[in-house]
């Protein structure tokens, strides 16, 4: 298993993150957030591989791009496209759905889910292309677990949202499912024979209790489970991009802990440490921060994106050292920036 994950979009121009989670049975694409230009970088069948797509918010230089995204996707004929945004989301996409000439839809396969994400509950409701999009089926909401907001098959999201000046941001970490292998060890000192049993043992719809003889003598799946599985957990990655959030603060407190961990934190990185009047103006994050924010969580890597255009290479090449002050393990995109 693993997670794949591509920054869309260029140094202080639009950007997004288009992440694929490999099961090794299964490829799933997310993206998040769809900036003007960004889907330049991937391919049509990437663009429609996409089951869910995650705004954080509705600034322009988050939905710019979306009318290519729905150009792609509009007619999907093989299951819903799933669409994530903060609270506004089912309104303001259903604007966006609508914004076009339709006269040709009627026998057009084609339907998509949007939910809102605020801090209690999950809204939902159904868009079809052969409607026009012009009914809005609201669907029953959901209760926003503390911890899991959304269970996939083979990774889950978790969400929080984080202020950006007047308007929430949603922050997205996407985990995978845990992996678990068998112990050769553990096998060999148990006497068992490998065979046929062994599939079943990391096969989830085989119940714990069900009853199985290995090597001529009675076990229950659930004990072979305990006795030879070595579980380690999947890696994850999260997203945080146009949000501020003060160090110290309980806020800053709770985030550090949900990040802790985390295998790759995708950051925004807007602001130079001096200028961080104009970063609080605007709800964004420095440079300086966002190095004590991935020392503190302890994650495993940052991946610093969208960047002011205000700024020049050198510029972004100082902003990297202000954030690698606080912790060693900060990148650009692969060619971004020239000797970084
Ligand atoms: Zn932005
Ligand atoms: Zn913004």
């Amino acid at each position: 298993m693993a997670i794949e994950w591509q920054i869309l979009g260029q140094a202080g121009a639009d950007n997004a993150l288009f992440v694929t989670i490999d099961s090794g049975q299964s490829r799933e694409s997310l993206l998040f957030d769809c900036g003007e230009g960004c889907l330049r970088d991937l391919r049509t069948g990437a663009i429609q591989s996409v089951s869910h797509l995650f705004f954080s918010h509705f600034h322009m230089d988050h939905v710019a791009g979306f009318d290519t995204f729905f150009r792609h996707n509009y007619n999907r004929p093989e299951g819903p496209v799933q669409v994530w945004g903060p609270p506004g989301a089912i309104e303001l996409m259903w604007h966006r759905f609508r914004s076009f000439g339709w006269n040709l839809h009627v026998d057009q396969p084609g339907e998509w889910i949007v939910r809102e994400v605020d801090d209690v509950r999950v809204a939902m409701a159904r868009f079809i292309t052969a409607e026009a999009f012009a009914i809005r089926h609201p669907q029953p909401d959901q209760a926003l677990d503390p911890v899991i907001t959304f269970q996939a098959a083979t990774w889950h999201l978790e969400t929080r949202l984080l202020p950006h000046g007047s308007i929430p941001s949603l922050a997205s970490r996407v985990v995978e499912k845990a992996k678990r292998n068998i112990d050769p060890a553990a096998m060999h000192a148990l006497g068992l024979v490998p065979g046929p049993w062994l599939k079943e043992l990391t096969n989830d719809s085989v119940a714990d209790a069900t009853p199985v003889r290995v090597s001529g003598r009675p076990f229950t799946f659930g004990a072979l489970r305990s006795s030879l599985l070595l579980t380690t957990p999947g890696d994850s990655i999260a997203y945080l991009t146009d949000f501020r959030v003060e160090p110290g603060s309980p806020l800053w407190a709770d985030l550090v802990h949900w990040l802790t961990g985390t295998t790759t934190l995708v950051c925004e990185c807007q602001y130079r440490a001096d200028d961080d009047t104009l970063a609080r103006r605007h709800g964004h994050m420095t440079a300086d921060l966002v190095g004590r924010l991935a020392a503190e969580a302890s994650v495993g890597s940052v991946v610093l994106q969208h960047l002011s255009r205000r700024y020049s290479n050198d510029d972004w090449t100082a902003m990297r050292h202000e954030a690698k002050a606080f912790f060693p393990r900060i990148e650009f995109p692969a060619g971004w920036i020239p000797g970084n």
